[in-house]
């Protein structure tokens, strides 16, 4: 689908661009359509791109895939948001990197919400025991929730994780000072199940496959 027909169907939603194993010369094209935020799952892969399209002046990149802590130091202060934030030592390793480099960093908290085994992401219960030790960590702004959501048949089955998720944020946006943390974003919603993600109040949604089409494999 073109770019502006997903952007009108995603208004207010912010439509992220994922550009995982895609070449950098297809996110330029889309660049130039006026898409600014693109999203990256692999460390290495993303600060490759950053460098190839680093004539693009207000290009924004996030990171979306999961994260070593060890590869911390190589992510503080590079991405506008980091959405995979999905554990508290995680958490601890990106705010000990941005006091290193004294630089602040964006991030989300990734909620794994039917507890499955294959993906990452906070246990609702953990998140709300670490979150006030999370919220005392130096130099990182937690901007809100994420999450993957089990893979359905029907978009519409995915609707009571995307409700869940949102009800959890105005729980913690209830104990939090939101001068530090502001507690606003919503990313959830891919390809698949985006148009439900919006209607149940994202305010990013990750599309990768119908943006781009279809990935190239991963090697
Ligand atoms: C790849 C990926 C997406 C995009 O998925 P599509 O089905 O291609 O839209 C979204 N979120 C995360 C975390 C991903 O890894």
């Amino acid at each position: 689908m073109n770019l502006a027909d997903i952007q009108k169907q995603c208004s207010p939603g912010q439509v992220l661009a994922v550009s995982k194993l895609q070449p950098a010369e297809k996110i330029r094209s889309l660049y130039q359509q006026g898409q600014r935020h693109f999203g990256e799952n692999y460390v290495q892969e993303a600060l490759d791109k950053m460098e190839a399209l680093s004539d693009l002046p207000d290009i924004a990149w996030h990171l979306i895939g999961h994260l070593q802590k060890n590869k911390a130091k190589y992510v503080a202060g590079k991405f506008s948001l980091i959405h995979s934030v999905d554990s508290l030592d995680l958490a601890k390793a990106i705010s000990q990197q941005c006091q290193k480099k004294n630089v602040d960093q964006n991030i989300l908290i990734q909620v794994n919400l039917a507890k499955e085994e294959t993906k990452s992401g906070f246990d609702k219960d953990q998140l709300i025991k670490d979150w006030p030790e999370l919220v005392l960590l130096p130099q990182i702004h937690i901007f809100g929730l994420m999450t993957m959501p089990p893979l359905t048949e029907t978009p519409d089955e995915v609707r009571p994780y995307f409700r869940e998720l949102s009800d959890l944020l105005q729980i913690l946006r209830a104990q939090t000072n939101q001068s530090i943390h502001p507690l606003t974003e919503l990313s959830m919603g891919t390809s698949h199940d985006y148009q439900v993600a919006v209607a149940e109040g994202a305010t990013i949604v990750r599309l990768g496959t119908i943006l781009f089409g279809e990935r190239p494999p991963k090697m």
